[in-house]
């Protein structure tokens, strides 16, 4: 049984400021208290703070803009990668803050997140959406061009059984990229069954939860962690 209650209180906080979106922030924590796996991740407010946080998370790590107007975020020029020490990590904070303010000049932006660059895995796709008809579902895929272009996916319905799991990730085309392919290890399939159990388990719990994003997901040989994620409630 996925323990739910650490979910209430990041779903009540964004309500009582009557936000639907939770910040990649607050969508990581819900992750964590669900026991998915996710990267380390704290807001700075200023340069000097992300180069602070950056010595203490340590390094190659990430800078993201944190905006609720900013959905796309590596659009607006708002993701640096790689960054190998405190003073990229001042650059790529001036750099992400001059491209989202040009790109968005509306934008309310709460800060940067600085967080732990994940180790190079097979990106995958976990989402979670409401259907008119069929009420929440599941959706699985592999990131990039294979969802974007390809539209590679899989959809169950909530609950799902450990049997529609294991088929969602068997079921996609490009499934075979997952047993691994031109000397690349499998990769870890029943970490991601795993995930897609617990976010059903948990939204089936939850009804105020419309939609998740966990775009992309890193899967290893051992393991998968999220590395982006987006949860979005109902009116
Ligand atoms: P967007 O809002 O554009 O979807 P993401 O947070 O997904 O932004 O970041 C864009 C890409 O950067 C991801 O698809 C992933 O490849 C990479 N990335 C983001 N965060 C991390 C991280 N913590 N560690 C490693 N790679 C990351
Ligand atoms: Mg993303």
């Amino acid at each position: 049984m996925v323990n739910t209650t650490g979910s209430y209180e990041v779903m009540e906080k964004a309500r009582e400021e009557g936000r639907t979106i939770l910040t990649e922030i607050e969508s990581k924590q819900l992750l964590r208290s669900l026991g998915i796996s996710t990267t380390e991740i704290r807001l700075a407010t200023s340069e000097e703070e992300a180069m602070a946080m950056s010595r203490e998370i340590g390094y190659p790590c990430v800078l993201k803009v944190s905006s609720a107007d900013i959905t796309h975020k590596s659009d607006a020029g708002g993701v640096k990668v790689g960054l190998a020490d405190a003073d990229q990590v001042a650059r790529a904070y001036r750099a992400i803050m001059a491209s989202c303010r040009a790109k968005f000049p509306q934008a309310a932006i709460e800060g940067v997140t600085v967080q732990n660059m994940a180790r190079p895995g097979l990106e995958v796709i976990i989402g979670m959406a409401t259907d008119p008809q069929f009420g929440p579902v599941i959706m699985f895929g592999l990131g990039g061009v294979w969802v974007e272009v390809l539209k590679d996916v899989s959809f169950k319905i909530v609950p799902l059984t450990k049997a529609d799991a294991a088929n969602a990730v068997r079921e996609i085309r490009a499934a075979r990229l997952l047993e691994g392919f031109r000397g690349s290890k499998p990769v870890d399939t029943s970490a991601l069954e795993d995930i897609l159990l617990r976010v059903s388990e948990f939204v089936a719990q939850t009804p105020q939860v419309k939609e998740m994003d966990l775009n992309p997901v890193f899967a290893y040989p051992d393991g998968a962690v999220a590395v982006d994620a987006r949860v979005i409630l109902g009116e």
